[in-house]
């Protein structure tokens, strides 16, 4: 733990010498690069394996019992809502509230809940408090069990939205849009799907989700190994035993391997290691995995909740989020105490006039202490040293998603637990029989992979699966080739009356219901004044458009932030493209809270500035 060291003095920024500081932070920095220059790969994203052809089945869902067969329906609808995750619930629950009645939702999957639909892997929990992100809790009167919430209560809630909204009567499930096509003259999107459905819609939203197809490493031998396999959001229950809370029973006879030590893969580890006869975790990058600190909720203090109390929650957290000033802070967790670092030190120090080198070089030193924090459970918690010192991350605190669990750590303390570390390069290879590391051959009878989602704006098309026709027969695929192009990150020009909704080029929070939910209030309101007033086309400009992306793609903080990063998908795996592709660039320069704001404030004024509206 290190000692609280002052760094202001007379209102100037004192650098404390590495003796006071117990790190020298030119070192630090050395080590982080070296960390991250030897992960850097030529090829970035494209280093992935597609899940087509013979590999589509990893896409496959394993949840649905019962094939649902229904006629193929034609209908004019207001509002076509694609995906049926909290995005699209959310859409629907606004309009509902809007008094737009007349709107259908159309889900690949079996049910609502999206990603918590799809990710069943035992011990998946949502990483961010329960009483902010589950939406509509003031409204559907829901009381989480836990501070966290895991998979199973996230989805039943999903289920509970549904039947408040009265949204299953307007839902169609195992049903995939296969094209939107527009059509200029009626003013109407068509809507196709694979089962032989026509929509003819007024507005589409689409909330498929930006985590939502999984993606394989593209290393030799992908196909050749023998033993069954599975990716971590279509978790194989079937062949594991157990459910999402573990006691994973069938494992107890296999040597289990699992590549990936990623958000997903610390939380499914622990059950594995418990389960397994032999866990091998290939891990190419650690994770940094501070405290869970997960607790029962107090029903007194629920009860005492008033009307709003959601809503104030969460902008409470946005406001902490985007450096502002609150009076308490009411979430008060990992994710809380991150941003808070750096304003508490400069509270009350005196320090009013720092220059932006002085506090970003400030910025740097507080995440070095938060990550020797962090590292340091490695050596507490960690018996064999060689793992401990594995298992520390070096790269600063928003690279990578960080990841809180109390029992990810102790699993490498299991004498059937075997870390194998690839010195950031990675699995080399897969065979008949297993994986092999520098060389040495893991044999395995079942290999999980933990490897994440497909994340690429330039490939829209092919991860949306479907194909976007607009205005003059361009589509989205081609239009965003070289990167997303959004007005207010919502809508596109050459594509009137289409909505995305989601978190590039918005305003960002980690909370992504809370961004969901501030996107379908924005959209509800807009659709409802455009039906009052007769309109029946809205498309942005190209000059607003070009504006606007000017706007958000303009270098800033976080964009020298993610070039010093680790590769990964928050910085296109580090790639000189970065700038257009990445996960994390191209957000609105004053933060989540002001993004929505700014949203109010144009809707406010009523000419819809930036857009023709017809
Ligand atoms: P990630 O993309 O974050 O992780 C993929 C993992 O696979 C990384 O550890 C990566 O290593 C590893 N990997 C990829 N290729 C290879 C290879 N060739 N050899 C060895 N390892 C390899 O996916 P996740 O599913 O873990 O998480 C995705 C996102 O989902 C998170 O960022 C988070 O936003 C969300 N999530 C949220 C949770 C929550 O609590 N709310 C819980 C779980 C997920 P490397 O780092 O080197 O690329």
């Amino acid at each position: 733990m290190n000692k609280p060291v002052s760094f202001i003095e007379n209102g100037q920024l004192r650098i404390p010498a590495a003796t006071e500081l117990g790190f020298d932070p030119a070192e630090m920095r050395r080590k982080y690069d070296f960390e991250r220059d030897r992960r850097l790969r030529e090829e970035g994203a494209a280093q992935y394996q597609d899940i087509e052809d013979d590999l589509h089945h990893y896409n496959d869902d394993p949840h649905i019992t019962a094939p649902v067969e229904r006629a193929p329906v034609t209908e004019t609808i207001e509002v076509a809502i694609l995906g049926g995750g909290f995005g699209g619930m959310l859409m629907a629950a606004r309009l509902h509230e809007a008094g737009i009645r007349d709107f259908r939702i159309i889900e690949r999957a079996g049910d609502f809940g999206g990603t918590w639909y799809w990710n069943r892997y035992p011990g998946a929990q949502c990483d961010v408090e329960s009483y902010i992100y589950l939406p509509l809790l003031d409204e559907t009167g829901y009381m989480p069990s836990l501070k966290y919430s895991f998979q199973p209560e996230i989805l039943e809630h999903a289920q509970r939205i549904g039947n408040h909204f009265d949204l299953y009567s307007r839902a169609f499930f195992q049903t995939q849009v296969r094209e939107l096509r527009w059509n200029d003259a009626a003013a109407h999107w068509k809507v196709t799907t694979d089962r032989g459905d026509v929509f003819h819609a007024r507005q589409v939203v689409i909330s498929s989700g930006s985590l939502n197809r999984p993606k394989l490493p593209g290393i030799p031998g992908i196909r050749d190994f023998k033993g069954h396999t599975f990716h971590t959001s279509r978790w194989d229950y079937a062949y594991t035993g157990g459910s999402s809370t573990g006691n994973l029973d069938k494992l107890r006879d296999k040597r289990v391997g699992i590549i990936g030590t990623g958000a997903t893969a610390i939380q499914a580890i622990p059950h594995l290691g418990a389960s397994a006869a032999r866990l091998y975790v290939f891990q190419r990058t650690p994770s940094s995995v501070d405290e869970r600190r997960n607790r029962p909720t107090d029903p007194e203090w629920f009860k005492s909740l008033k009307k709003g109390w959601q809503q104030e929650r969460n902008d409470n957290f946005t406001k902490l989020l985007v450096g502002a000033a609150v009076e308490e802070d009411l979430v008060n967790d990992g994710w809380t105490e991150l941003f808070k670092s750096l304003g508490e030190l400069l509270d009350g120090s005196g320090a009013s006039n720092l220059t932006d080198a002085e506090l970003k070089l400030l910025g740097e030193i507080v995440d070095y202490q938060h990550d020797n924090r962090v590292r340091g459970r490695c050596d507490d918690i960690v018996k064999d040293a060689a793992t401990a010192q594995a298992l520390k991350h070096w790269y600063r605190p928003w690279c990578k998603r960080p990841c809180f669990n109390d029992e990810y750590l102790p699993t490498f303390n299991r004498p059937t637990v075997t870390l194998v570390d690839t010195s950031g390069k990675g699995v080399e290879r897969l065979t008949e029989k297993g994986v092999v590391v520098d060389g040495v051959e893991y044999e395995l009878d079942c290999l999980i992979f933990a490897t994440g989602f497909e994340v690429s704006r330039a490939t829209y098309t092919h991860q949306a699966e479907l194909e976007i026709i607009g205005r003059n027969d361009v589509t989205l695929g081609e239009y965003w080739k070289n990167g997303m192009r959004t007005y207010h990150g919502l809508m596109s020009h050459g594509f009137p009356n289409l909505h995305h909704m989601g978190f590039t080029q918005t305003g960002y929070t980690p909370n992504f219901t809370y961004q969901l939910d501030k996107q379908a209030q924005h959209l509800a309101k807009v659709f409802a004044d455009l039906k009052a007033r007769c309109h029946v086309a809205i498309e942005p400009t190209l000059t607003a458009e070009e504006d606007y992306l000017a706007l958000v793609m303009a270098p800033n903080a976080m964009t020298d932030y993610l070039a010093s990063c680790t590769p990964g998908y928050y910085n296109a795996e580090g790639s000189a493209k970065a700038n257009n592709d990445g996960f994390l660039q191209g957000h609105y320069p004053e933060g989540g809270l002001r993004f929505y704001e700014m949203l109010a404030e144009w809707r406010a004024k009523g000419d819809y500035a930036g857009l023709v509206i017809r």
